[in-house]
């Protein structure tokens, strides 16, 4: 018998569900009955004692893993999701847990799928403290960061009129009926998201971290580890050395990586350094929890991927004709393990991959 999560994922093989960030591009095909209750949104992890994984269910507006952290005087939770509703939910159902407050809020990095929720920590638990590197807190207020941060909200708000007129376009002209109660959940998502974005507080960073720093909180041992930039400027890797747990945000997901906020050559030196730490389990900032192995596996994609974008250039061949060259060239090696969920799915993204580092890493050589 499948799981729902089988089921979901096989729904979602239809959609050209993709994690670009692009407002208009954050689409997934999700069966209506499946966006009501809240412990539909995540399903909650035990990775070691008294430590979670938070794993998103997939969603038109796609959220975030979180990490949970109990200790012995409060909870430590690592990011917060997309939206205020989400990170309410887990909040009800961290509740159910412990009835201590949350202590500290960590946000791995600045894009909107990760700390758009805050406020709802901050709101529930005064003097909870939001927690993020220096590069994020920075990131969070400036206009040009990328996909994430205050000066995002409105651009999303912008957007979303257009996305919601082009769901309303679709919706007319689809005639299969599944296809279409899945655009009118969609719809209907698009528009509570957008009434979310209009009433948000965004709660920022109250302390940031330069380097790595190690908390102790209520008895547990929690390592900040700054080790480069990869996805953004600013990751923040969060490991219990003695669970032998890291969250990483997504410098290391489950997913196809999105590289347009990211530097790829050093994302690979990164995860080397991150390598170092004695960890046997990843929370990723996307998927399932993965082993360590997964590393390499992440890791190498960056490595194959720079190498063929290098080669393929050097051939002479034009962007249009990299994108299909590399991808087909890569995909026996990386298809398989990087399309395992209806988002973030090989084919979605390596077209994308290939002109950032193109881009990044070619072209400014
Ligand atoms: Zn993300
Ligand atoms: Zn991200």
């Amino acid at each position: 018998m499948w799981t729902r999560r089988q089921v979901l994922a096989q729904i979602g093989l239809a959609a050209a569900a993709v994690h670009t960030l692009d407002p208009h591009e954050l689409c997934c095909v999700m069966p209506a009955h499946a966006q009501t209750a809240g412990k539909d949104l995540f399903e909650l992890k035990k990775v070691g004692d008294g430590v979670y994984a938070a794993i998103a269910e997939p969603r038109y507006k796609v959220n975030c893993n979180a990490a949970v952290i109990m200790t012995n005087d409060g909870v430590v939770v690592v990011d917060s999701h997309s939206k205020p509703s989400a990170a309410r939910s887990l909040y009800n159902e961290i509740q159910s847990l412990t009835k201590q407050p949350i202590r500290k809020i960590v946000n791995t990095h600045f894009h909107w799928d990760h700390w758009q929720g805050n406020e709802v920590y901050t709101n529930a638990n005064p003097g909870v403290e939001v927690v993020a590197s220096e590069r994020t807190k920075e990131n969070l207020t400036r206009p040009d960061a990328g996909v994430g941060g205050v000066p995002y909200i409105a651009k999303q708000l912008a957007a979303l009129p257009g996305e919601i007129a082009k769901l309303k376009g679709d919706i007319q002209k689809e005639t299969d009926p599944a296809k279409k109660a899945n655009l009118e959940s969609n719809l209907r998502q698009a528009e509570e998201y957008q009434k979310e974005l209009q009433s948000m507080k965004p709660a920022l960073p109250t302390r940031t971290v330069a380097t790595t720093t190690t908390l102790h909180e209520g008895g547990r041992e929690i390592q900040l580890h700054v080790l480069g930039r990869a996805h953004t400027n600013g990751d923040l890797f969060i490991y219990m050395p003695k669970e032998k747990v890291v969250a990483t945000g997504d410098a290391l997901i489950d997913w196809m990586p999105f590289m347009n906020d990211g530097y790829p050559v050093e994302w690979a030196e990164t995860l080397t350094a991150l390598d170092k730490l004695g960890f046997e389990h990843i929370i990723p900032g996307h998927g399932e929890v993965r082993p360590k192995s997964h590393l390499a596996f992440f890791r190498g994609y960056f490595v194959d991927l720079i190498a063929a974008v290098r080669k393929a250039s050097a051939d002479g061949a034009t962007l249009d004709e990299m994108k299909t060259k590399v991808g087909d060239q890569l995909a026996a090696k990386y298809e398989a393990g990087f399309s395992k969920y209806p988002l973030g799915r090989y084919r979605d993204r390596v077209g994308t991959n290939v002109e950032a580092v193109y881009l990044k890493v070619v072209k400014k050589a």
